[in-house]
């Protein structure tokens, strides 16, 4: 019986697990993939307090190492499939055929990239279409591209592609950027990015591989086409809950609903980081979000 069982192992659940190995509590931190989560295809993050400039892969490998130093056997690959909540003993089933029964248990699922919805998007998902502009763009080396979005990872996408793509197209349903200041200066002094405004994607077309697509004029109405060879769709993200929604309150875009003390509806279940429903989603808030969770959960087990 463990003491708590954190499920991801992205910012946030590395964290608790620094957390929870320091207040000496009997946990496993379980994980599908690379530790790291979305920040693992983030090209720099500029913006964590003490490492300016790091790649995202850099960070998430340092912030594992620390964790690992400090409990290094609670690491876990395996791939939860299933988990029992409400009772006072949860059970967290996973892939391996394993069932771990804990006290508490830390959702730090995460999230993942969302789609943009349109003809053609699943078609040519892998041979022209991606969501991922640090693990794709070197195929796009000298060639033309659009992005879709106006966040903050459209614009570091864009800007990443910049260096390596003749042109980046960033095509944008609104006139104003939701991406950081800083960002957009960047943005708009690069020569090779050019910003479509007010404009949707109606269709992504191409033969055996991406050749354009078609964008609307919101204001005007007036569709054309863009001829690209490759395309990056950075539109948001969606929270990684599905597999607990059925017990665990959610907000009608699926994020756990907790504060900061990372309480879910559910006594002993707790949810941190992307997963989890607040103002701010970034890697210093993931981080936060740990440490407090851990305190939560050293709370809840005193009784
Ligand atoms: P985001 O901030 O939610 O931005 C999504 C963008 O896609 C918005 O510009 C949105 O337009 C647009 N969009 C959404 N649905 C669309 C659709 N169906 N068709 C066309 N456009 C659509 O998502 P994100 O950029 O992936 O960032 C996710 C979170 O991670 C944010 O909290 C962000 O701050 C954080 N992040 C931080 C950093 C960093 O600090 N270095 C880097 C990357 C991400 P509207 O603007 O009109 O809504």
């Amino acid at each position: 019986m463990y003491d708590l069982v954190i499920i991801g192992c992205g910012p946030a659940g590395l964290s608790a697990a620094i957390y929870a190995a320091r207040a000496g509590l009997k946990f496993i931190i379980l994980e599908e993939n690379l530790a790291g989560g979305q920040i693992i295809n983030t090209y720099e993050i500029d913006n964590y307090p003490g490492i300016p400039a790091i790649s995202g892969s850099e960070l998430a490998a340092r912030m594992e190492e620390h964790a690992r130093k400090l409990a290094g056997d609670s690491f876990i690959d395996d791939t939860v499939t299933s988990a029992v909540l409400n009772d006072s003993v949860k059970k967290i089933f996973t892939a391996e055929h394993k069932i771990y029964e804990t006290r508490s248990c830390l959702i730090a699922t995460g999230a993942t990239h969302r789609k943009l919805g349109v003809p053609g998007e699943d078609l040519f998902s892998g041979i022209g279409v991606s969501y991922c502009a640090t693990c794709d763009g070197a195929f796009f080396k000298g060639k033309n591209v659009a992005v879709i979005g106006g966040g903050n990872t459209a614009a570091m996408d864009a800007l990443y592609l910049s260096g390596l793509c003749k042109n980046v197209c960033i095509i944008h349903r609104r006139n104003v950027l939701r991406a950081d200041k800083l960002l957009q200066d960047k943005l708009f002094a690069a020569d090779n990015i050019k910003i479509f405004w007010n404009s949707g994607v109606d269709e992504i077309y191409g033969n055996e591989q991406v050749r354009g697509l078609k964008i609307r004029d919101i204001k005007s109405d007036s569709v054309s086409d863009l001829s690209v060879d490759g395309i990056f769709v950075a539109v948001g993200i969606t929270p990684a809950s599905a597999l607990f929604s059925a017990s665990v309150n959610t907000d009608k875009e699926g994020y756990i609903i907790a504060d900061e003390t990372c309480m879910t509806n559910i006594p002993g279940v707790f949810a941190a980081g992307d997963v989890r429903t607040k103002n701010l989603r970034q890697v210093v808030t993931a981080v936060s979000d740990g440490a407090n969770a851990v305190t939560s959960v050293r709370q809840y087990l005193l009784g």
